[in-house]
């Protein structure tokens, strides 16, 4: 923890840290030495994590990185969090994001975009960490934190962690609470771990899982011991290559890359079978429907009396001018973006055309994984990203759909609900890391980590 809060004092140029929390560090890290010493030592016993914006922390700013949540002091904690706590993780502070989760470069937040620690060769342009879990990824990349946590609703722990070199799990939809977690598209949300190793991951996903009375949508289904799942034996297990996810104008070094992954599975004595995803070129325009049509109900709720930020009114002001101002002043362009987008989408004439629409594809999508799971694939792998960080400020100045793009490969498992984890699997000529991604079945977190370990 000391070390971590030295390393974190030494770097604040990478704006990972936005609320560093050095009081509750030191008083969880001397809880953590007591019960280490009285040989009770859970399994996050004293490791020091850095925690999303998004997460509810009590008494601590959280703001989802939005100047409308701006003061904001949760008296809750987030269920994973509490449960992070309980197994005696220390929380260092909360992680800078995009704005309410919606971004891919971490720089739609109030805060500034957080930096990746990466460069490209000797060239010192600074390039995003990716988002939205910008921040949790440039902390644990840069040995700021041993671990931390992230959220995912199309790819915003995945993307992150192939930008920086790290490891990232979207577990299964329901495996974590999404209780205290502020909503962006609650169908799709995910917290997960962002760590150094995949064993990090399955020993950190084992703390912050589990039902949950307070999420309905988290389910009951035994948290099994992630960690002994991890044997390094892959014999026998078959693995899926869609073909669907080979793009048009796809870098070969990630052609490359994602043909080195397939070769090290295979050397590990796994079965490599290409397989059909038939409805994949749909999930880019389903999930931009449904992620703002939940956002826009799930961010009613910042009126300026419930929460944070309030517009300082005018003679004559009502509660129409209230609501107006506070939420022209409190959002951001992207989350304004989404709100239109989502309203309009769910709107009396447009929602059979766009909101049910997208629904029917979902429904396809997942019909799609199934079907290749039913025909025995145990895992699939797809590369993580379509390309290698980009500098910050390239993306953000082009049109927002090429912002977008960037979860083409990612947004597919946030709509069937499987679990995804992104392994840093190399260095494209620049020295940049790459990331793979490996799809497992739902609930079969175990397994997936275990083939993902090979990747390592
Ligand atoms: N980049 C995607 C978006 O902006 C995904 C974000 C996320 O997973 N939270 O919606």
């Amino acid at each position: 923890t000391m070390a971590c809060m030295t390393a974190m004092d030494a770097a604040g140029n990478l704006n990972a840290f936005v609320h560093p929390t050095p009081e509750i560090a030191l008083e969880q890290a001397r809880a953590a030495d007591a019960r280490i010493q009285a040989g009770d030592a859970p399994a996050m016993c004293g490791i020091p994590l850095g925690i999303k914006d998004l997460f509810c922390t009590r008494g601590v700013p959280s703001q989802a990185a939005s100047a409308i949540l701006k003061g904001f002091r949760p008296e809750y904690e987030s269920t994973v969090t509490a449960k992070l706590f309980e197994a005696g993780a220390v929380m260092l502070g909360k992680l800078n994001m995009d704005e309410f989760a919606m971004g891919s470069s971490n720089e739609t937040s109030t805060y500034g975009n957080a930096v990746n620690p990466w460069r490209r060769g000797n060239d010192m342009t600074p390039l995003t960490p990716g988002g939205s879990s910008g921040g949790s990824a440039a902390a644990v990349a840069a040995d700021l934190c041993l671990a931390a946590t992230g959220t995912d609703t199309g790819g915003s722990i995945r993307q992150p962690a192939a930008f920086t070199g790290i490891v990232g799990l979207k577990p299964t939809y329901g495996r974590c609470s999404r209780w205290g977690i502020v909503a962006f598209a609650s169908s799709l949300d995910q917290a997960g771990p962002m760590t150094k190793s995949v064993r990090d991951a399955a020993i950190m996903l084992g703390a912050m899982a589990g039902e949950d009375a307070k999420d309905s949508t988290s389910a009951p289904i035994e948290v099994p011991d992630f960690e002994a799942m991890l044997t390094g034996d892959i014999r026998g297990k078959t693995i899926g290559i869609p073909r669907e996810y080979r793009m048009d104008g796809m870098p070969d070094e990630i052609e490359a890359l994602w043909a080195e992954g397939r070769r090290m599975l295979e050397d590990a004595g796994a079965k490599i079978v290409d397989i059909s995803l038939p409805h994949t070129k749909y999930a880019l325009p389903a999930y931009y429907v449904i992620a703002p049509a939940e956002a826009s109900s799930n961010l009613a709720r910042y009126d300026g009396v419930r929460f944070g930020h309030r517009a300082t009114l005018g003679q004559g002001d009502g509660i129409t001018e209230m609501y107006e101002k506070t939420r022209a002043e409190g959002f951001g362009p992207e989350v304004q973006r989404r709100v239109m987008i989502g309203t309009y989408v769910l709107s009396a004439g447009f929602y059979d055309a766009y909101y049910n629409r997208a629904r029917k594809v979902r429904a396809l999508i997942k019909r799609d994984f199934d079907e290749a799971f039913a025909q025995g694939v145990d895992a699939i792998l797809t590369p993580a990203t379509p390309s290698a960080a980009f500098g910050l400020g390239e993306m953000a100045d082009a049109d927002p759909i090429q912002m977008y793009l960037n979860d083409v490969f990612t947004v597919t498992v946030n709509l069937a609900g499987l679990p995804g984890v992104s392994v840093p699997v190399g260095l494209d000529r620049q020295g940049l890391p790459l990331g793979l991604q490996l799809i497992g079945r739902p609930w079969e977190e175990g397994d997936l980590l275990n083939t993902a370990q090979v990747l390592e």
